[in-house]
């Protein structure tokens, strides 16, 4: 086969072009994909760490896009956000995960929380306690199995709005976790004034605790100052029985990641779901 020189050097040449020619690319078929019925959900479980007990699921928006293939929302979800779809997919994320509670609900499980991602968007909307009220009703779900997830730099853009907004979700019952712990600048006043139920500990202090010592420093701290103010804990990105010992004799509450449990599609959701039931 002939080596094509142009597409070898198009990345050095023109990155910015490229990068706009797909970020139009993407958008246009974002545009397209709630109507063409291309997002999905998986779920990812999270375990207590003591008795490795199904705590819940966090849902994950997944997109196939006919024109574009797989795309992640690491890629897709800043273009949402840019864009305007955000609060359009946001909703639907949510109707979905209300929908999935209500069929596990409706097929006899014991219940356990499913946690949904919002962005700024979504969260600095100002009927949003109202809307999620609604589809709570709507579809007949408890609150206290609904968990909402929003980032340090999220919850701290507009502190005085969020404490509003996190008093007025904590209301309904709802939860609410800091996710990427660690990764942003939360404010400690705000953090012990923000109605919280626990911080999710980001990937990145996970990833090195085993040979970092810093790491372990900072994780140990989360999980002592947590305690403090009353927050559960739980470690993203847990990937090896090693990470999983430290954590567990350190007190961390719980954790999700590669070693107990990948994103997977409802189905095999179900199937956690069914081998709690019977353990
Ligand atoms: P996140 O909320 O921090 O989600 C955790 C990410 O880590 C997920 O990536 C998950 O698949 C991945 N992960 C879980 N366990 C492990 C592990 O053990 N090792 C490694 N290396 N990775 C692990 P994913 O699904 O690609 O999502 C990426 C990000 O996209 C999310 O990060 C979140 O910020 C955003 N996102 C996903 N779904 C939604 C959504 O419905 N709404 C919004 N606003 N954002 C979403
Ligand atoms: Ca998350
Ligand atoms: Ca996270
Ligand atoms: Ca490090």
């Amino acid at each position: 086969a002939k080596r094509d020189g142009k597409n070898t050097w198009r990345g050095f040449r023109a990155p910015l072009r490229d990068r706009a020619s797909r970020q139009m690319l993407l958008e246009s078929a974002l545009h397209r994909a709630l109507a063409r019925d291309e997002l999905s959900l998986h779920y990812q479980p999270q375990f207590a760490l003591g008795s490795q007990q199904l705590l819940g699921f966090e849902a994950l928006l997944r997109w196939h896009s006919e024109d574009l293939g797989t795309v992640s929302p690491v890629e897709f979800i800043p273009v949402a956000e840019s864009c305007g779809l955000i609060a359009m997919i946001g909703d639907w994320v949510l109707q979905e995960a209300l929908r999935q509670l209500s069929r596990w609900q409706a097929a006899g499980f014991a219940p356990v929380p499913v946690a949904v991602n919002l962005s700024a968007a979504q969260f600095l909307q100002s009927d949003l306690a109202e809307r999620i009220a609604r589809a709570l009703d709507a579809h007949a779900v408890d609150a206290a199995l609904l968990e909402l997830e929003l980032t340090e730099s999220v919850a701290m853009q507009r502190p005085e709005e969020a404490l509003e907004q996190l008093a007025a979700l904590h209301a309904l019952g709802i939860r609410v976790s800091i996710d990427d712990f660690g990764t942003g600048y939360s404010s400690l006043s705000y953090l012990k004034r923000f109605r919280l139920d626990r911080l999710k500990i980001d990937r990145s202090f996970v990833a090195d605790i085993v040979e970092d010592h810093e790491d372990r420093a900072i994780v140990e701290a989360v999980i002592r100052m947590a305690g403090a103010l009353g927050l559960k804990t739980l470690a993203e990105g847990l990937e090896t029985p090693e990470q999983l010992a430290w954590l567990t004799a350190q007190g961390c509450d719980a954790a999700q990641g590669y070693l107990l449990g990948r994103p997977a599609p409802a189905g095999e959701a179900t199937a956690w779901l069914r081998a709690q039931a019977v353990a």
